[in-house]
């Protein structure tokens, strides 16, 4: 767990971080959003001190981090960076390789987790291995990124803006993998962007932040059925808020008395993917079965449309 506890930074007269206190649950990613120049990565930047806090205080399982020597505390976190940050003249195995060996780890276990990670990013070893950066596409050299953030192991993971360097699709595709990576890990993650579709789409927690300051820390249903008034309400809104709202919802949410025929959805599905079911093989509304195939009633276009509309 990382407990942040007012924590400020200043650059002369200017604040860019103020007065910020938030809590980070072990194993959850926590997405602080905002536009540029909010103080998002110094806000990152400090959890592994390359920034160091002009005041407050940063607690990691209970431990404050200015009592951590500053190196064995960079090598316990991971922290990966837009544009990935790989070293140019080191290929995939050397730059993955890089925190492990710093740390002593002897060779075998480090070629034996180098393959791991590669396996686990979708990379194969015997092609991957010893290419270089300027080897691999964009969406090659961020997984590398990634996968060297991980090497070591580390319980905590900080992302700066991670795919902000990727075109839509591939970036679509990352966010997935992360999630995938993420559940399967249990690794802490910090993740930094302005995009809000991200936030919502990745954040267990999303942390709004504007001018130095965090306006509002809460889920993704928290804040879209209630965004603080102005900066949140309007971030909120650039996020396709419907669409996000019927995504955070499940077909079990919605089921509807009665009998019908067609091809059953599955009540744990989320009722955006539910609804483009029904639009896209032209029912109204098709019945919905638990997992064991059991029959539960059905499941309308009016009843889904229903939870996307804005709270009372
Ligand atoms: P974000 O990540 O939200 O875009 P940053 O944390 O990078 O925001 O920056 C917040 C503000 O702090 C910006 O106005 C930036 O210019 C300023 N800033 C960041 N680093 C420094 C620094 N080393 N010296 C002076 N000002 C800085």
């Amino acid at each position: 767990m990382i407990e942040i506890e007012h924590l400020s930074k200043r650059y002369g007269d200017t604040v860019v971080v103020d007065d910020v206190t938030m809590r980070v649950d072990e194993g959850t990613i926590t997405v602080v959003v905002g536009t540029s120049g909010a103080g998002k990565s110094t806000l990152l930047r400090m959890i592994n001190r390359l920034v160091e806090p002009s005041s407050g205080r940063v607690l990691i399982d209970g431990q404050d981090t200015m009592a951590i020597p500053e190196d064995e505390l960079r090598h316990s976190i991971g922290y990966v960076i837009q544009g990935h940050g790989l070293f140019p003249h080191r290929t995939v195995f050397g730059n993955i390789a890089t925190v492990p060996r710093l740390l002593g780890w002897d060779s075998r276990r480090i070629a034996e987790r180098v393959e791991e990670l590669l396996h686990l990013f979708q990379l194969d070893p015997a092609e991957f291995s010893e290419k270089y950066p300027h080897e691999l596409s964009g969406g090659q050299q961020q997984r590398v990124g990634v996968a060297r953030a991980l090497a070591a192991k580390p319980a905590l993971l900080l992302m700066d803006e991670p795919f902000g360097a990727l075109d839509p699709v591939i970036r679509s595709k990352a966010q997935d993998d992360l999630l995938a990576i993420q559940r399967r890990l249990g690794t802490t993650i910090v993740l930094v962007t302005h995009d809000m579709e991200e936030a919502f789409h990745l954040g267990d927690r999303i942390a709004v932040m504007d001018e130095a300051r965090l306006l509002q820390y809460g889920t993704a249903a928290e804040l879209l059925s209630h965004p603080v008034e102005g900066f949140v309400e309007r971030l909120v809104g650039t996020a396709d808020r419907p669409f996000q709202l019927l995504s955070l919802a499940r077909v079990r949410d919605a089921i509807e008395p009665g009998a019908v025929g067609g091809e059953p959805i599955d009540a744990s599905t989320n009722l955006r993917d539910a609804l483009s079911r029904l639009v896209w093989t032209g029912h109204d509304t098709l019945p919905v079965a638990d997992s064991s195939g059991a029959i539960l009633g059905r499941v309308s276009i009016g009843g889904i449309l229903a939870h996307g509309r804005q709270p009372a």
